[in-house]
């Protein structure tokens, strides 16, 4: 797929790897959509990109997805690329997490890829080619202590992934997964400061317990997200479907 006048979704496009995706692909000549609850932080998001159109939405409250998808359709035509950045963590021992920690955490992280791949399907499906790519985790892949929910709806995305990309392996739409390790966003800048918090270690200890998850040593950086996303989106990667493609500095192999 080229950029020439192409619509591209993000979910999550107001901070972090969504907007380090939404704004490489706006600069890569995408007409972008972003959506997320915060509407101040979004429309600074748009402001700095001509054309961008920013759209508040809960993407756990599936009628607000669909009403936002269908502003955005009616405005940029139907979604070729639709990623899906949007996600929360709560950090917690498994006996401490009740039930609403749980549920809070599947409807955004699982079914607010489900809400938005559901609403942009029907148009999707009438075009050439068109992508869905999760922003999923190596939480997808294996477990991580103390983020037993999270690691559940990221297995659970994943899982979804593949069998999403099997039921449409017969139309011109690939679905993948993306599984940053440890990224340098405010989800590991927040967790540094609350382990600063809770156990006195100073921050460059702290930091350390993430930086040392990855052999090689470091955070990994949002742009190296958008490189795989332009990959995904291109006519080389028309046969990559159902993957978690890892990015994770050899975290996983
Ligand atoms: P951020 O917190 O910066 O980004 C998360 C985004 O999701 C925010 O822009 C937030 O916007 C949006 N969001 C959260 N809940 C909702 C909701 N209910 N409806 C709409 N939007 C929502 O962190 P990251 O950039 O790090 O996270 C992006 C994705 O990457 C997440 O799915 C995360 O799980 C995943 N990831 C992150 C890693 C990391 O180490 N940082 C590692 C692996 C995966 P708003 O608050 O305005 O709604």
């Amino acid at each position: 797929m080229t950029a020439a006048r192409r619509h591209a979704l993000v979910t999550g496009g107001g901070s972090g790897i969504g907007r380090a995706v939404a704004t490489g692909l706006a600069e890569a000549g995408w007409q972008v959509t972003i959506l997320g609850r915060n509407e101040e932080r979004l429309a600074a998001v748009a402001r700095e990109h001509d054309g961008m159109l920013a759209l508040g939405c809960d993407v756990g409250d599936e009628a607000a997805v669909t009403a936002a998808v269908e502003q955005a359709i009616g405005r940029n035509g139907p979604v070729d690329l639709l990623v899906n950045g949007a996600g929360i963590v709560e950090t917690a021992p498994f006996a401490k997490s009740p039930d609403a920690l749980w549920d809070r955490l599947w409807r955004t992280n699982v079914m607010g890829a489900v809400h938005a791949s559901r609403a942009v399907l029907p148009a999707m499906r009438a075009l050439p080619a068109a992508r869905i790519v999760n922003i999923a985790s190596t939480a997808s892949l294996k477990g991580y202590a103390y983020v037993s929910a999270y690691t559940a709806t990221k297995h659970a995305l994943l899982g979804m992934t593949r069998a999403l990309a099997l039921e449409l392996a017969g139309t011109a739409i690939t679905v993948n997964a993306i599984c940053p390790g440890y990224a340098d966003t405010d989800i590991v800048h927040d967790a540094v400061a609350n382990i600063v918090a809770r156990t006195g270690r100073s921050e460059t200890e702290a930091m350390a317990t993430f930086t040392g998850a990855n052999p090689q040593g470091r955070l990994i950086d949002p742009a190296e997200i958008l490189g795989t996303v332009l990959w995904l989106a291109s006519d080389a990667a028309r046969s990559v479907t159902g993957q978690a493609i890892v990015v994770a500095g050899g975290e996983i192999m």
